[in-house]
């Protein structure tokens, strides 16, 4: 027992921060994990967003690689027990840290990754990330922040074994400057990134209220029947409404204050909209993303 404790020490700290990810078959082809609908802390530690891996059959792509090296390790981890495929190429949606600070797992192995040219511009690669300060060392070891290899500044169509993936560049600020859309035309499956959130409210700190509308628009011509987002649970072809309707019912009311000259201060109390009090993270985000609203729609 004595000659066993030191090995098991060793065991133990060079193995990476378990996350002890659990996979959900979302269609034949792709499976995801689901993060907690909340902000990045020391209990979830960075698995509030949502990954996914598609099937080519002879690889996989995944689409974002996650909020830290051991996220991705974990999420990568699980995927070979399922089926043991190499990944072949890794896509993120935009630049919000939660979302790519798993590139640097992939990158090692030699693996492709691909985003939008926003990365050149507003990813935050040298300064401590939100996900850094917000989540244990523990569970951050090993991050290195890691562009894509790969940026494009136009849509995209790849082929890869038998599978067709579309890739739509936004073309106005949304959720983020540039958000990266993927949509597998056979399946009518789309993985819209951060442009839907469910369970939980989004955030327009750093959007556009219209160009997001807009982009929400746009989605809806591929009539998918299954759509992913970057949080919350809801996959069916209606999980883009209520990000839709929180975004135009606030919009309304928003450009209805300003048209009868109510101020900021006097909007963001009276714009409430009860119906989303049940969502999480209401109390944090709702008076902030009318503020937000109030400041863009008053110059139109
Ligand atoms: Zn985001």
């Amino acid at each position: 027992m004595r000659i066993l404790l030191p090995l098991f020490g060793l065991v133990t700290i060079l193995s990476a921060y378990d996350f002890a990810l659990i996979p959900k078959r979302v269609t034949p082809e792709v499976i995801c994990f689901f993060g907690e609908p909340d902000v990045m802390n020391t209990t979830n530690n960075g698995n509030m967003v949502n990954t996914c891996y598609i099937d080519t059959k002879k690889s996989y792509v995944v689409i974002d690689s996650g909020s830290s090296y051991a996220y991705a390790n974990s999420a990568y981890k699980e995927m070979q027990k399922i089926k043991a495929l190499p990944v072949e190429l890794v896509i993120n949606t935009h630049v919000h840290d939660d979302h790519w600070l798993g590139n640097g797992f992939f990158a090692q192995m030699g693996v492709r990754v691909l985003g939008s040219d926003d990365f050149i511009h507003n990813a935050r690669i040298d300064s401590p990330s939100r996900i850094q300060t917000h989540i244990s060392p523990e569970a951050y070891a090993l991050t290195i922040p890691t562009r894509p290899t790969e940026m494009i500044s136009s849509d995209k169509m790849l082929k890869i074994g038998s599978l067709e993936l579309q890739l739509h560049l936004m073309k106005k600020k949304a959720h983020s400057d540039k958000d990266l859309v993927v949509f597998l035309p056979k399946s009518k499956t789309i993985f819209a990134g951060d442009l839907v959130f469910n369970d939980r409210l989004p955030s327009l700190t750093g959007g556009d209220i219209n160009g997001w509308i807009d982009a929400l628009e746009e989605l809806k011509k591929l009539e998918a029947t299954t759509i992913i987002g970057g949080h919350g649970f809801r996959t069916d072809k209606k999980a883009a409404e209520m990000t839709y309707n929180y975004l135009t019912d606030m919009r309304t009311q928003v450009r209805a204050a300003i048209v009868s000259g109510i101020s900021i201060d006097e909007t963001v109390a009276k714009v409430t909209m009860p119906k989303y009090e049940s969502y999480r993270m209401y109390k944090t985000l709702h008076r902030g993303n009318v503020e937000v609203s109030y400041r863009m729609l008053e110059w139109e």
